[in-house]
């Protein structure tokens, strides 16, 4: 099963905290890229089992680009079976959501970020609480009844009752999926800058494991299931995109900074909106770098990517999907993980049938993807 991701880079201001590639919105340079990617989407197969349009900001886009861009993508989004953009509050607009949902997007993740207007002004968002709310309202009235927004907690002088309010809210509101993510200090943001120079203090690990914490025994208890380490849903409402992504299935990714996953070959496309616009039209590659896989690194990775679900990993399913044996691939890292209390095995009478990660191992998952790759 193959999924599509399209990167649309523009954001009306860049938030201090984000590491992803992003450029202020320009209008010709909008039109030149939409018509580069509308360029790649028409030498597309067009059987995928999901597209997610993701950013940046799908929606800075004006309403006649992002028109353009449903329009080239409708022989694909009609066949496929999730279709999911990334909007954010100030730029969902009434013409824009009719719009999308008249184009057969049937999933809308919106970036709300924080149900706290403190919050989200010293996180640097262009929108407010009220905003927030509002777009999601807006997006139930036109049509839209899969709609995730992604949280962020561990917030410098944030205390675990102000999470634990947030997610309050949260609940309350109309939508079948929430992403909580922790806040990182990634080098070259201006976060990272202001916690160098000490303007922040960020708080101890000690206290965002405590909020990761809550949210895990919190979002379940009010039936927003936990089914990987940041996403909770509804039963039923698991993003289809992501969980293709934690199978290690293969994905396309077009438009600059986007990864592709094809035939065990990982791609990077350059990081450069000017570059990529004038790569495509002169017909020229747009990979910045190549990765052919062996059979062997594909499974440790398939192995460091599902530990994420909370499913954990079937040895069946991995004998199939890989070719290896789970057990015999990873017994190292198999011993020491279990034994510190890190994984735990599924089991089937007398029988270990997979491996989960318990809560520890959500709290230390770098560690055991690194242990497992
Ligand atoms: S809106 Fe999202 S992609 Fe754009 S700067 Fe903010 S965090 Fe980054």
């Amino acid at each position: 099963m193959t999924s599509l991701y399209i990167h649309i880079p523009f954001c009306v201001k860049k938030c201090i905290y984000c590491d992803f590639y992003s450029i202020g919105y320009e209008k010709a340079l909008a039109r030149a890229y939409i018509k580069a990617i509308s360029k790649q989407i028409k030498l597309l197969d067009t059987n995928f089992h999901t597209i997610y349009i993701g950013g940046g900001t799908p929606t800075s886009l004006d309403g006649p680009l992002l028109c353009e861009l449903l329009k080239a993508l409708r022989g694909i989004s009609k066949k496929c079976n999730e279709f999911t953009i990334e909007a954010n509050p100030e730029s969902l607009s009434q013409e824009k959501i009719k719009l999308l949902r008249g184009s057969g997007v049937n999933r809308i993740s919106i970036g709300v970020q924080s149900l706290n207007n403190n919050k989200l002004n010293a996180l640097g968002r262009v929108h407010n609480l009220g905003r927030a709310v509002e777009s999601i309202y807006l997006a139930i009235k036109n049509g839209f009844s899969n709609i995730n927004i992604d949280l962020i907690f561990g917030v410098w002088d944030e205390t675990a009752a102000n999470w634990q309010n947030e997610l309050m809210a949260a609940v309350k509101l109309p939508v079948k999926h929430i992403s909580c993510y922790s806040l990182t200090y990634e080098r070259h943001t201006q976060l990272f800058k202001k916690a160098k120079s000490k303007v922040i203090t960020p708080l101890p690990d000690s206290a965002a494991a405590r909020m990761y914490k809550i949210t895990m025994k919190y979002l379940p208890k009010n039936n927003f299931l936990q089914y990987e380490i940041s996403n909770f849903a509804k039963r039923g409402f698991e993003c289809k995109h992501n969980l293709n992504y934690w199978e290690n299935n293969p994905y396309i990714g077009l438009g600059a900074s986007a990864a592709s996953y094809m035939n065990g070959v990982r791609e990077k496309n350059i990081s450069n909106v000017k570059e990529y616009v004038e790569r495509i039209r002169k017909d020229k590659s747009v990979v910045f770098s190549a990765e052919k896989l062996s059979v062997k690194k594909s499974a440790l990775e398939t192995a460091a990517i599902k530990i994420r679900t909370k499913e954990g990993i079937d040895f069946n399913w991995f004998k199939k999907k890989t070719g290896f044996d789970f057990k015999i691939l990873e017994e190292d890292a198999l011993n020491l993980l279990t034994k510190e209390k890190l994984l735990k095995y599924n089991t089937k009478g007398n029988q270990r049938t997979g491996v989960r990660a318990t809560e520890k191992g959500f709290l230390f998952c770098d560690y055991v993807c690194a242990r497992l790759l």
